[in-house]
């Protein structure tokens, strides 16, 4: 399939619509392009199959979840593979509703509608978590999970039948692992179909049942799978690994692991979407003279002009500083620094009496003499300046840190 339109767009609803919206959206595209209303049309067999799996996932609120946060990537392995759950929404539901036939099964050759307990069926998803700091969470990261998996059993190999025997055919169901119960109601006979008792659904019956597993068909061991974090990932977001979960039945595919990422705090920045935040403490001297500081970056260390008369609480913007966006490493967010100016605590004596003389310069007069008499004297005398250095200079001197 060439590119594929956002679901929302195919839906034609809006990112938060919600699910009585989505559904109400999809039963008029279903009904609209659904092939028995369109035979031999491959136009709107297409533009049925692309709403049909649009609906598979915004109608099916983990998937919606999964896709909101990772986009298409969140299902590019399986796209076109058939990979869609098309029993994760209620699809069977809308048919019903619309009175047309439920045509997944030929239609996406990986429908699953059929009641046929010896079907393949994917296996249950896994869920974990794992925790990384804040910087693995900017950068992206390779962690090594634990996790708990049900595996086949080697000694029966997934039968749950001692070996050298075989399981035998349900005889309440003849191995249709469905009943059919009659039921006289007030609208009249109703047919309830159920999973057959006897079996539990399987179709078959263990009569030796295998030691290793009790009859189960599996055994649980431990694993340890490497995750890749993608740069950018945010506290709470989910990691799908698809068929890393627990084995299939009847040679249908592994379900999903989950890895749900937790990030600690940092102590520096804070994020909001993909913009940080952080403060930066500067001198007194740096605010009121200006000059080069350095500025802590989830890049490293940067140097940043500051503009003399810089007032505490000035905020700066670094562009491109901040998140990269986890579906597109390329877009970042940026780095906003609040600037706090340091008011000296402790003051050496040179220190306390260049205050003395700042405060007698700026309350007296607002242009400082000492700029002004230090000119007219490297007119006369140019080597001057070098030796003794200016009020700002010792200014500086004293006060930076
Ligand atoms: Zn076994
Ligand atoms: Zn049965």
């Amino acid at each position: 399939m060439a590119e594929k339109r956002d679901y929302y767009e195919v839906l034609g609803v809006s990112r938060d619509a919600d699910q009585a919206t989505i559904k109400k959206a999809y039963r008029q595209l279903a009904k609209k392009y659904h092939p028995d209303a369109n035979p031999g049309d491959k136009d709107a067999a297409d533009k049925f199959k692309e709403a049909s799996e649009a609906y598979a996932v915004l109608g099916n609120e983990d998937k919606r979840r999964q896709y909101d946060q990772f986009g298409m990537s969140a299902f590019d392995e399986s796209a076109g593979g058939g990979g869609f759950d098309f029993n994760s929404a209620d699809f069977q539901d809308i048919f019903g509703d619309l009175g047309l036939g439920g045509i997944f099964g030929d239609f996406f050759g990986g429908g699953r509608r059929s009641s046929n307990p010896n079907r393949p069926m994917q296996g249950a998803n896994v869920r974990t978590r794992v925790n990384i700091t804040f910087a693995e969470s900017i950068s992206g990261c390779r962690k090594m999970v634990d996790v708990n998996l049900k595996e086949e059993c080697p000694n029966c190999h997934g039968t749950g039948a001692k070996p050298g025997t075989v399981p035998k055919i349900c005889p309440k169901c003849k191995g249709r692992g469905q009943v059919v119960y009659t039921q006289q109601t007030m609208f009249g006979m109703m047919q309830n179909v159920q999973a057959c008792p006897d079996c539990r659904g399987t179709g078959k019956i263990i009569e030796d049942k295998c030691q290793s597993c009790r009859g189960t068909g599996f055994t649980t061991v431990r694993k340890t799978i490497e995750v890749s974090i993608p740069a950018g990932i945010d506290d709470g977001q989910a990691i799908r690994i698809r068929e890393k979960g627990e084995p299939g039945v009847n040679g249908g595919p592994r379900g999903d692991l989950l890895v749900e990422v937790s990030v600690s705090r940092d102590q520096n920045f804070v994020r909001q979407d993909l913009d940080l935040f952080s403060n930066q403490e500067i001198s007194f001297a740096q605010a009121a003279l200006g000059g080069d500081i350095t500025i802590r970056t989830v890049d490293g260390d940067v140097t940043y002009e500051v503009k003399a008369g810089t007032q505490s609480g000035m905020r700066v913007r670094l562009k491109g500083k901040g998140v990269p966006d986890v579906r597109n490493s390329a877009r970042r967010g940026d780095h906003y620094i609040t600037l706090i100016v340091k008011t000296p605590v402790k003051l050496s004596g040179e220190a306390k009496e260049l205050l003395r003389q700042f405060d007698q310069l700026t309350g007296n007069s607002l242009n400082t003499q000492e700029e002004s008499s230090d000119d007219s004297d490297d007119a006369k005398a140019a080597g001057k300046k070098k030796k003794k250095k200016s009020f700002a200079e010792r200014m500086k001197d004293a006060f930076d840190n």
